[in-house]
């Protein structure tokens, strides 16, 4: 009963939210050339909005591509169909902006009465154009791709700021979560948070900055320190923030361990060298994807793995690799056993953090004393600039 009578009073403020907040249907030049740009007034009576899909009827929303099939790519979804299909609008609302815009190629934003906006890009045609009022489920345009293949880029925003579409639907199913959602404006970031019983807030991961499921080319295979295709596209800087991090989403790389030589110093080391006995177990640091698994010159055997966050770790001077090229990684999970294959004159596993390629100071985020993960939060630009700071 109390919390019938909480969502009840919930879905009232989100009503009033909803009303008294988005009602411009004319929308200034920015708005119809930007795709991330603040909505007006959206957060101006309170720093949280909700949003509830438990009582939403099945015509008020659609599944962009219905028959597509989604996957994590980018700031958001990339959905793959036939050539030809055609795009439909999640929920009702009004397009903000339809053009040509590089990156997204034709894209149309529709701003829905609830908060939220959506992204649909990568169109062969839009077929509606900024200004139109459109209804959950209509064709806004026709999918576009290469061959026989069409793919949506697809994305949902919160005031001009990015939110991971997997937090309010699921992309197997296509289906809505059936929630009531709450949206707090966090400044630079928007939190989502799943509000039912009033109080469990599940804050979200990092934003997935790379598309770990795309085949990998021979240079990155080939290759340890190499850029990472479309980590800057459509952004200036990615932002790891590893105070977010359970302790099932980290592992330190060695256990009974010490640093030996650290990152760095006059020879430019490239990473730090962890002391341990040989063949002792190296673990993933992160969850992620091989990306690169054999011998390399002075690092002997090496193993780089792609994490979804944009960060890459390296381990090197194996005596043996566990893993191959391709395979995904748990955090923790046993990738190689130490040893000194290589440049190396000890058995010791020299480690490496790198994002685009370049190396970073491994100190910056684990405390090598503690075999602990530092809760800090790294912003990295497309120049290789990086700040971190201490975050909670
Ligand atoms: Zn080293």
């Amino acid at each position: 009963m109390k919390i019938h009578t909480k969502s009840i009073i919930t879905l009232i403020i989100s009503l009033i939210a909803c009303c008294a907040s988005i009602e411009a249907e004319d929308f200034t030049p920015a708005e119809k050339a930007q795709i991330n740009i603040p909505t007006p007034g959206l957060f101006s009576k309170s720093k949280t909005f909700t949003v509830d899909f438990t009582s939403l009827r099945e015509s008020e929303y659609s599944f962009p591509l219905p028959v597509g099939k989604a996957r994590a790519s980018g700031r958001g979804l990339t959905i793959t169909t036939t050539r030809g299909d055609a795009v439909k609008a999640m929920f009702a609302g009004t397009v903000r902006l339809s053009r040509n815009i590089p990156g997204y190629g034709n894209v149309i934003v529709i701003r829905h009465r609830n908060g939220l906006e959506t992204v649909y890009g990568g169109n062969a045609q839009n077929l509606v154009r900024a200004g139109s009022t459109v209804r959950a489920g209509q064709s806004i345009a026709i999918a576009g791709g290469v061959g026989d293949e069409a793919r949506l880029i697809f994305e949902i925003m919160v005031n001009g700021r990015n939110i991971n579409p997997q937090t309010l639907l699921s992309i197997n199913s296509h289906k809505l979560q059936k929630h009531i959602f709450s949206f707090t404006d966090k400044g630079s970031s928007v939190v989502v948070a799943v509000n039912d019983a009033g109080e469990e807030e599940v804050e979200e991961k990092d934003e997935s900055m790379v598309d770990l499921n795309r085949e990998l080319t021979a240079a990155e295979t080939n290759h340890v320190g190499i850029t990472t295709p479309d980590l800057f596209e459509g952004r200036s800087s990615i932002t790891i923030n590893f105070a977010k991090y359970d302790s099932k989403d980290w592992c330190y790389p060695l256990r009974d361990s010490h640093v030996i030589s650290p990152y760095g110093g006059k020879r430019h080391h490239s990473g730090v060298d962890i002391k341990t006995g040989p063949n002792d177990e190296i673990y993933a640091a992160f969850a992620g994807k091989v990306r690169f698994s054999k011998r390399y010159s002075g690092y002997g055997n090496v193993i780089v793995i792609r994490h979804a966050s944009g960060l890459e770790t390296v381990y090197s001077h194996n005596s043996k690799n566990l893993v191959s090229s391709g395979d995904w990684v748990k955090a923790g999970q046993a990738i190689a056993l130490t040893g000194r294959t290589g440049r190396a004159t000890t058995e010791h596993c020299h480690f490496e953090i790198r994002i685009n390629g370049r190396a970073y100071n491994p100190a910056l985020i684990f405390d090598h004393e503690n075999h602990m993960l530092k809760k800090v939060k790294l912003v990295v630009n497309r120049s290789g600039k990086i700040s971190v700071t201490e975050s909670r």
